[in-house]
């Protein structure tokens, strides 16, 4: 008997009425699990209204009332911690200590909107004319709707809904259809921590329930992540019906490697950054650039004999590196892009198909893979591959690095390593990229920092969380006043000025 999962609309579980459902698997062993309800229009239309309702109360509700509420938030989701990776990672398929370190990474933003009086203070400034004062406060949007990934089930979308929720908004979750319990369960804790009903609903659901959302007149923003053509496609639509749109797009990540960087360094940074969570993340490296053949050829030295020695498991595995990736097609995807990177003259130093885990022979499992000798037009170049693929690409000089970064079209993140620091300054200044690092992994802006790509990785003005976060969940009103005793303006019929 597989479970059959529901919505979360208005402070309760309530089951789907569409009689439309998507499979969930447990990508490690390659099983249908569960059932998750995929919303009609009107269970969508219920949960705006529901979400619409609670907007005023909750608006009016000060900003330390529901900074208490994220304290209590944080501690029930620290004291329920592992049921929470539990039902990620059953649906998600990465390994523990991944799934931990993604829930600490949603927990970080919980931290941040603890100081949510502070972040919403605005200006004041007296006097800006004779007995005239004016000040600038920021104001909740009302209903905010968030659409993400299966990649991270629980980051990306606390990266939304504690934002909106902290800055005074009701929110509407429609997370990835692939693995939906984890938010479900959020959304139940949060209820415990004492939000108020209707402040935050999940709708499980497809296309239909995501053109809802970005038609529906009371929803006023909208927030995106996932991949490119569908960020395109929310961004276009939801800004067509006048709302405020962040949508987060693909990646294709690179890390270059200098001739002076310190190569065990470089090494552990691609083992961690190309295979974690099997390359399933958006900020994970697919692609090193390796400045000259004696760098490249000592690296790959390096590289090689850990790729092949990757430990493949389950999530109940407790020394596994990288679990399986989420769907058969996924893994058929990944292994298309393996052969047309041999096809097209790339050399496969380790070939990570048909890997296998004893006992979990149906699993979605893909070894890890290392291409040398990737050229720039080639697919696994080109594309975001999104499974556990490095390809190399040999350059002869620092220039030519930075240019094929900055060609490519999307541009989320990348990384250098080189202890030069005028290289390092050069290459923060000029990588036409949104989140850059010097000898770090994977340059993940912490909570309180913003989290945004530039070019075809994010379309909108706004980054994610932290100050950014903040602003896009908020907008801006200017309140000019006067209190007139003994004042006798008059009419004036130019606009006022200082003079
Ligand atoms: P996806 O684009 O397939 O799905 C994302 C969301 O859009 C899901 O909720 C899905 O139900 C919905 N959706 C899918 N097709 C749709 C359609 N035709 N119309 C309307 N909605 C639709 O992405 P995914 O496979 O779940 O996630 C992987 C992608 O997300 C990768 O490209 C990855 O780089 C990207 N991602 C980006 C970031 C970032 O911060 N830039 C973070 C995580 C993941």
């Amino acid at each position: 008997m597989t479970e059959t999962l529901t919505h979360y609309i208005n402070g309760e579980r309530v089951e789907g009425t569409s009689g439309r459902f998507s499979d969930v698997y447990n990508p490690a062993e390659g099983t249908v699990i569960a059932q998750a309800p995929l919303a009609s229009l009107e269970e969508i239309d219920k949960a705006v209204a529901a979400a619409n309702a609670a907007a005023e109360q909750w608006a009016d509700t000060t900003p330390i009332r529901r900074a208490r509420i994220m304290f209590n938030y944080l501690n029930i989701i620290k004291q329920r911690k592992d049921e929470v990776i539990e039902a990620l990672s059953r649906e998600h398929g990465k390994v523990w200590s991944d799934a931990e370190g993604e829930l600490t990474r949603g927990m970080e933003v919980i931290e941040f909107a603890c100081g949510i009086p502070s972040h919403l203070k605005g200006e004041f400034t007296e006097q800006v004319g004779t007995k005239i004062d004016s000040y600038a406060i920021r104001q909740p949007l009302g209903v905010c709707a968030g659409i993400t990934p299966f990649n991270f089930p629980c980051m990306v979308p606390m990266w939304m809904y504690v934002m909106a929720i902290a800055c005074g908004n009701t929110f509407i979750l429609k997370p990835s259809e692939r693995d939906p319990s984890a938010p479900l369960l959020l959304a139940d804790l949060f209820k415990e921590a004492g939000l108020p009903d209707g402040v935050f609903n999940v709708i499980n659901g497809d296309k239909l329930a995501v053109d809802r959302l970005l038609e529906h007149p009371d929803v006023a923003a909208v927030s995106f992540v996932g991949s490119t053509p569908i960020a395109e496609y929310v961004y276009r639509t939801g800004t067509a019906n006048n709302k405020r749109v962040q949508a987060l797009g693909g990646a294709k990540n690179h890390l270059v490697i200098m001739p002076d960087a310190d190569l065990d360094q470089a090494t552990d940074a691609l083992i961690g950054a190309a295979y974690g969570s099997a390359g399933e993340r958006c900020m994970a490296i697919s692609v090193a650039v390796v400045v000259g053949d004696e760098t490249t050829d000592k690296l790959i030295e390096k590289l090689k004999p850990r790729v092949q020695a990757l430990k493949i498991g389950t999530y109940k595995d407790s020394d596994a590196e990288l679990g399986p990736v989420i769907t058969k097609d996924a893994k058929e995807r990944i292994e298309g892009y393996i052969d047309s990177g041999l096809e097209h003259g790339a050399k496969l130093i380790v070939d990570g198909r048909g890997a296998k885990v004893e006992g979990h022979e149906d699993g979605f499992f893909v070894g890890g893979c290392l291409f040398d000798n990737v050229g720039q037009d080639m697919s696994i170049y080109t594309d975001e591959i999104f499974g556990p693929v490095l390809s190399i690409v040999r350059v002869d000089d620092y220039e030519t690095a930075l240019k094929m970064i900055n060609d490519h079209e999307y541009g989320n993140g990348t990384s250098i390593y080189t202890r030069d620091g005028d290289t390092a300054r050069h290459f923060t200044r000029y990588a036409q990229i949104g989140m850059v690092g010097v000898n770090v992994p994977i340059p993940v802006p912490v909570a309180y920092h913003s989290f945004g790509g530039w070019k075809r990785s994010l379309f909108g003005d706004y980054s994610i969380h932290g100050m950014e976060g903040v602003r896009f969940y908020t907008r801006l009103k200017t309140v000019t006043t006067r209190w007139p005793t003994g004042i006798r303006a008059g009419a004036d019929f130019n606009i006022p000025t200082l003079s």
